[in-house]
């Protein structure tokens, strides 16, 4: 019978890789991360981290560097995308912890992965080591480098996101899906958009086939915008290409000023285009002493802005179920057994509000807006109260799934 780890691996240096390699450091596993590239380095990008996510981090003991790097806006606010009216609105400001702490943030990309690599020892990540084979003997995984070198662990997490090697050396070769939609991404200086008088908000604007999402990062140095935008192909050979805020403007002609202002703000350089991919729901997460985390076994649309809080969660799950010993196997089993219902319906929730957030102007549209000005509660902020209500880290001992309430059930949020 195979027992609780004393060594992991960690494969993929991503939000949800070193996230992972705290958790676990935290439980006491003696644990490595290997990354592929040379130097760490995120997309000059923005992010949000939901409660269920920063309620994690916090619980790693990282409630400074959140405060110090994170900014908290006051509001969620959802927008018309011709005259701006209010459609619906959030006091995230309200999402707090026992203790009163802020639990909705908006983060630089660049600043996350800063936080965590800095709370690990260095000596625990190795760049340059990409993955090219493992081998799992039922009682150590060999595992081997592009560099020729060589790492045995007693567990591998697979973080290597949606083009998992992992994954695809567990079970088989399978293309991500293009999901109609492209992701324009840019930062802006605060100082440059002075002239807005932009609110400590976070606002997502709703359009015919598209939306527009911006916020402020750094604490407050800088506003992120996401253009998301419905388009029948991606036919770049890889999956981020610099991007054109010209295409971008023309994209949102005939919306409102402050969009078109934010946009027109932007600086080539600073700017980069999306293909964005997803996968079904996989029937696995582990075989052996192998599992998979973040991307590499739930990728989905940042429509619900999930992707990288369920690769926290996941890490907070797995160390939990690692921290009660037993036997390797069926640990990993136990984990899979937590995490995947609940991704599968957030992945799912994801896709819905693509059709959501994107109706063209016309009846739908009206009875969606004339739903969210009454306050109904599936196209309130409530929606999501079961995505960020979850304790990831509880969930082994509670056996909570953080699933939706029946009657939520596929409902976009
Ligand atoms: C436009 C957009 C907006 C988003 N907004 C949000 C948001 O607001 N909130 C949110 O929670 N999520 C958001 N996401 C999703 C989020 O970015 C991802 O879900 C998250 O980054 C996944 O983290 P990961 O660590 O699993 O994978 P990744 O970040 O992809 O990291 C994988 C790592 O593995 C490495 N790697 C790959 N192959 C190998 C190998 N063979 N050997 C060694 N290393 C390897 C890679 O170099 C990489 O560093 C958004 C995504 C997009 C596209």
């Amino acid at each position: 019978m195979t027992r609780r780890p004393e060594s992991a691996a960690i494969i993929g240096g991503g939000i949800g890789g070193l996230a992972a390699a705290l958790a676990l450091l935290r439980a006491g596993v003696d644990v490595n991360v290997y990354e592929q590239v040379p130097t760490l380095r995120e997309v000059g990008a923005g992010i949000v981290l939901t409660p269920n996510a920063t309620r994690v981090l916090r619980g790693f003991g990282l409630g400074e560097g959140i405060e110090r790097w994170g900014a908290a806006p006051d509001i969620w606010r959802q927008r018309r995308w011709q005259d701006g009216r209010t459609l619906l609105l959030g006091r995230v400001s309200e999402m707090r912890g026992p203790s009163g702490e802020r639990l909705f943030y908006c983060w630089h990309r660049a600043d996350l992965s800063t936080m965590l690599r800095d709370a690990l020892p260095p000596e625990r990540v190795h760049l340059g080591h990409k993955l090219i084979s493992l081998k799992d003997d039922g009682r150590t995984v060999t595992l081997d480098f592009a560099n020729g070198a060589q790492a045995r662990a007693g567990l591998v997490i697979g973080a290597d996101g949606i083009h998992s090697t992992v994954r695809e050396i567990l079970l088989g070769p399978e293309r991500a899906q293009f999901t109609g939609c492209v992701a324009y991404r840019g930062l802006v200086p605060s100082e440059r958009l002075a002239h807005l008088d932009l609110p400590n908000e976070a606002q997502l604007w709703l359009g015919p086939s598209k939306h527009f999402v911006h916020y402020p990062v750094s604490a407050g140095r800088f506003v992120n915008f996401v253009c998301l935008i419905d388009r029948d192909g991606w036919t770049k050979e890889s999956w981020t290409e610099p991007g054109d805020p010209a295409d971008a403007l023309a994209a949102y002609d005939g919306w409102h000023e402050q969009v078109r202002a934010i946009i027109g703000a932007v600086e080539g350089r600073d700017m980069f285009v999306w293909g964005l991919f997803d996968r079904a729901p996989l029937p696995r997460w582990s075989v052996g002493r192998v599992t998979l985390l973040g991307d590499a076994c739930h990728p989905m649309l940042p429509f619900l802005a999930q992707g990288a809080a369920q690769a926290i969660e996941d890490a907070a799950t797995l160390a939990a179920v690692l921290g009660e010993g037993g036997d390797v196997a069926e640990t990993l089993k136990r984990y899979e057994a937590l995490r995947l219902p609940r991704t599968a319906a957030i992945q799912g929730t994801a896709r819905g509000n693509k059709l959501r957030n994107h109706l063209p102007d016309g009846p739908e549209q009206q009875a969606r807006d004339a739903a969210m000005a009454a306050g109904e509660a599936q196209w309130s902020i409530g929606a999501s109260d079961w995505v960020y209500h979850h304790d990831a880290a509880a969930a082994a001992r509670t056996g909570a799934l953080g699933l939706p309430a029946a009657s939520l059930s596929g409902t976009p949020a």
